[in-house]
């Protein structure tokens, strides 16, 4: 099957039920249940896009295997070129949320495309792995699946190294090996998109390292989400079944996110891409490049946010008719730093791109660290304060859509227009302005973002261990060495 359409997408969902539990609730179809249709839909247009005629050739190109027409995120990238067009075909997936989807499927795609490219780390820890990578990574690619990951296994107690404390009765463990594959149980967080995804990813992730006993808890693997045994506990909704007009983001753009839990799951072999090989489950991401390579689509959905937020503010301005305050004028003189800040990063990640070992391209994963760190440390939950101190009490003075057909409608329509807008145009700014920075939608959405890419405590250490500063310090010790 090439590159799928919308409606394709959906069968998949309605022919594949999965086990799904939302606030007592066993859910019998995602794609009509109030909490997840409206994702389901907004991921629907991602795939339709592909078939747009004005932008199918930006958004597929050629399957080296069937000829066929497949997603462009599915590009293994030779050159900074690829980059480029790949980093293109994401911004107008990441526009189509405003941002605010995070886990469309280019971000799954991106890694199996650096795991694929580098399917040789595999064969390290058994020969056949390798191939079964390079054909997940062809059937995903020729049916254009959708893929969630959980990467943590839950802990019951902390310590401050950067080697988890696992329990084998709570981490998602190897409990025995037969013909057929390897058989799971146990938990993992947190599955975002996991209940409308094809497939769900597990593998470990670099900020919650494994001990040499954890040879249990070692592995890599992707199955249906479909698959006997496996359990999504979701979060409460945050589509509150508001009108666009109402909940501009909560209602197109719910993600959800799900605890997985795995009772005594068959893992085909086939499916199986590590196994008990602790180092290598520790290395791969930094080794196969696949950190940069999320990194890559990762920053290029937070430009775009950026922009849209930026764009935001500056409506809020107009419409207030505040931009000719200094301090407005500075705000906003911030945000556009923070976007220009991003936008640096991600263009120098593909001018500092290069062939890695495997002999395909990597951007330079140095500014994309920092510009993913600045997003979620600094940049985002500031934007947020920023559209608040900029809205203040036009984010409450909010009629909803209904509010208009009331007999209050004459003086809402009196009192509350602007200069620039109609109190409904600026109702409806500001709803979206509400959306993206106070309700439990945009509280969600920071947290995703200081989050889901590790804590950043740990990140940082990771860094600080790893980042060569050698030659910094040389040139200070230089310096001090000409005092004497
Ligand atoms: C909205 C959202 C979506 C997410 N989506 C996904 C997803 O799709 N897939 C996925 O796999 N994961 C996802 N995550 C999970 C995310 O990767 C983790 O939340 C993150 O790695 C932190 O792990 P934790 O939640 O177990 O934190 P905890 O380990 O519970 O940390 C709790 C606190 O203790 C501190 N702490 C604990 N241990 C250490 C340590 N060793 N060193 C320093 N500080 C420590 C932390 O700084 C933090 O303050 C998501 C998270 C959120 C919030």
């Amino acid at each position: 099957m090439p590159a799928r359409t919308g409606e394709q997408y959906i069968s998949g969902l309605k022919e594949r039920p999965r086990e799904v539990w939302i606030s007592g609730e066993r859910v019998d179809d995602v794609t009509t249940h109030p909490a997840f249709r409206n994702g389901v839909k907004s991921i629907a247009a991602l795939y339709d896009m592909q078939h747009n005629p004005a932008l199918r050739d930006e958004m597929t190109y050629t399957s080296p295997s069937s000829g066929q027409p497949v997603g462009l995120s599915f590009l293994i990238p030779h050159s900074s070129e690829d980059l480029v067009r790949k980093r293109e075909m994401m911004e107008h997936w990441a526009w189509a949320s405003c941002g605010m989807m995070a886990r469309t499927p280019d971000f799954l795609n991106a890694i199996f495309c650096a795991w694929a490219g580098a399917a040789d780390y595999y064969a390290q820890d058994r020969p056949e792995f390798k191939q079964n990578m390079i054909n997940y990574y062809e059937y995903i690619r020729e049916n254009d699946l959708t893929l969630t990951h959980a990467l943590i296994n839950l802990q019951r107690t902390r310590n401050p190294t950067l080697v988890d404390t696992l329990s084998e009765s709570v981490a998602l463990s190897v409990v025995k090996e037969t013909d057929a594959g390897i058989v799971v149980r146990g938990s993992r967080l947190l599955a975002t998109l996991g209940p409308i995804s094809d497939e769900i990813a597990i593998y470990p992730v670099g900020s919650h390292q494994l001990s040499e006993e954890a040879k249990r808890q070692s592995f890599s693997f992707s199955i249906p989400c479909d698959s006997h045994g496996v359990k999504f506990l979701c979060r409460e909704s945050l589509d509150m079944g508001g009108s666009h007009f109402d909940h501009p983001l909560g209602s197109r753009f719910e993600e959800m996110d799900a605890t997985v839990f795995f009772d005594d799951v068959l893992v085909p072999w086939e499916r199986v891409f590590l196994l008990g090989d602790v180092t290598l489950c520790n290395k791969y991401g930094d080794a196969t490049g696949s950190n940069a390579h999320t990194g890559h689509q990762i920053l290029t959905r937070c430009a775009v946010k950026a922009e849209f937020v930026l764009g935001l503010a500056d409506l809020v301005v107009k419409t207030l008719g505040s931009g000719t305050i200094p301090h407005v004028q500075e705000r906003i003189g911030e945000m556009i730093t923070y976007r220009e800040t991003l936008r640096a990063c991600l263009r120098a990640s593909e001018a500092d791109a290069a062939l890695n070992q495997w002999g395909f391209t990597s951007p330079a994963i140095g500014p994309l660290g920092a510009g993913r760190t600045l997003f979620g440390r600094t940049i985002y939950p500031r934007m947020m304060e920023i559209i608040q101190l900029l809205g203040t009490s036009s984010l409450m003075a909010l009629p909803s859509d209904a509010d208009f057909d009331t007999p209050l409608a004459d003086e809402m329509n009196r009192y509350l227009a602007t200069d620039t807008a109609s109190a409904r145009d600026r109702a409806n700014l500001f709803h979206l302005a509400w959306d993206v920075s106070c309700s439990s939608f945009s509280g969600r959405q920071v947290l995703y973002e200081r989050m889901f890419g590790g804590d950043p405590v740990r990140n940082a250490i990771i860094l600080f261990n790893n980042y060569n500063r050698e030659p910094f310090a040389q040139k200070v010790s230089a310096f001090l060495q000409s005092n004497n």
